[in-house]
């Protein structure tokens, strides 16, 4: 069942890339919101993706902002014997910093940046569950804009104790390679100011306007 779009596209993309990997097993997504870091039944692995970008929205006051320091959390377990596995997954959300709403609402993610966050997961599958060289880990540098420092007071992550928000040496060193891509970044997430200032200018000069042809107006009655 799909309780909303994100997680929609999350499963389809999972089990199309499960299939290929691992045509032999079956294997199921779960989101659960209640999964709690470090708290495993016996036999089951977990995996934290604490660098992925996604967008948030609320739903209060419309406010959406992108973070790149949204925290995933999975825990997998495979059942050898049925040939079986399911994965059971919680997104960490963020408060909403614009109105202060204790509202939580589920973030929504690009579907190139879900590839990537489920290629992650495979890696990890493979690693844990089969015991396989999973290869190497995705970092989607592309998609990561310029969001500022990461706000902990709103964060579900940071409240519940996990440190995530310090980019590592290997992300420094990816973003200075990507820089062109994230200086273009920056621009576009500064671009709603400005936009929003060449309105109020629009709007100023509509009504200086406005009021010059009343005058021109008025005195060209009066002549
Ligand atoms: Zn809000
Ligand atoms: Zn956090």
């Amino acid at each position: 069942m799909c309780t909303s779009l994100t997680t929609c596209e999350w499963k389809k993309v999972f089990y199309e890339k499960m299939e290929v990997a691992k045509p032999a097993d079956s294997w199921e997504l779960i989101i659960d919101p209640n999964l709690k870091p470090n708290e495993l039944a016996p036999g089951w692995k977990q995996y934290l993706e604490q660098h992925a970008s996604g967008r948030f929205h609320c739903t209060w006051c419309w406010h959406t902002w992108q973070s790149a320091n949204v925290v995933i959390l999975f825990h997998m377990y495979l059942d050898r014997a049925q040939r079986a596995g399911s994965v059971r997954m919680r997104v960490f959300k963020q408060l909403c910093y614009e109105c202060g709403t204790a509202r939580l609402d589920e973030s929504s993610m690009l579907e190139e940046n879900i590839e990537c966050l489920v290629d992650n997961l495979i890696t990890s599958l493979r690693e844990q569950c089969y015991e396989e060289d999973g290869g190497q880990y995705r970092i989607h540098v592309a998609s990561r804009p310029d969001s500022g420092p990461h706000r902990s007071e709103f964060c579900e992550a940071c409240q519940e104790g996990i440190v995530h928000w310090k980019p590592s040496e290997k992300l420094l060193e990816e973003e200075a390679t990507f820089s062109g891509a994230s200086k273009s970044r920056a621009r576009e997430g500064s671009g709603y100011n400005f936009f929003s200032l060449r309105w109020c200018l629009f709007w100023a000069s509509l009504c200086l306007l406005v009021v010059y042809l009343q005058f021109s107006f008025r005195r060209s009655t009066f002549l």
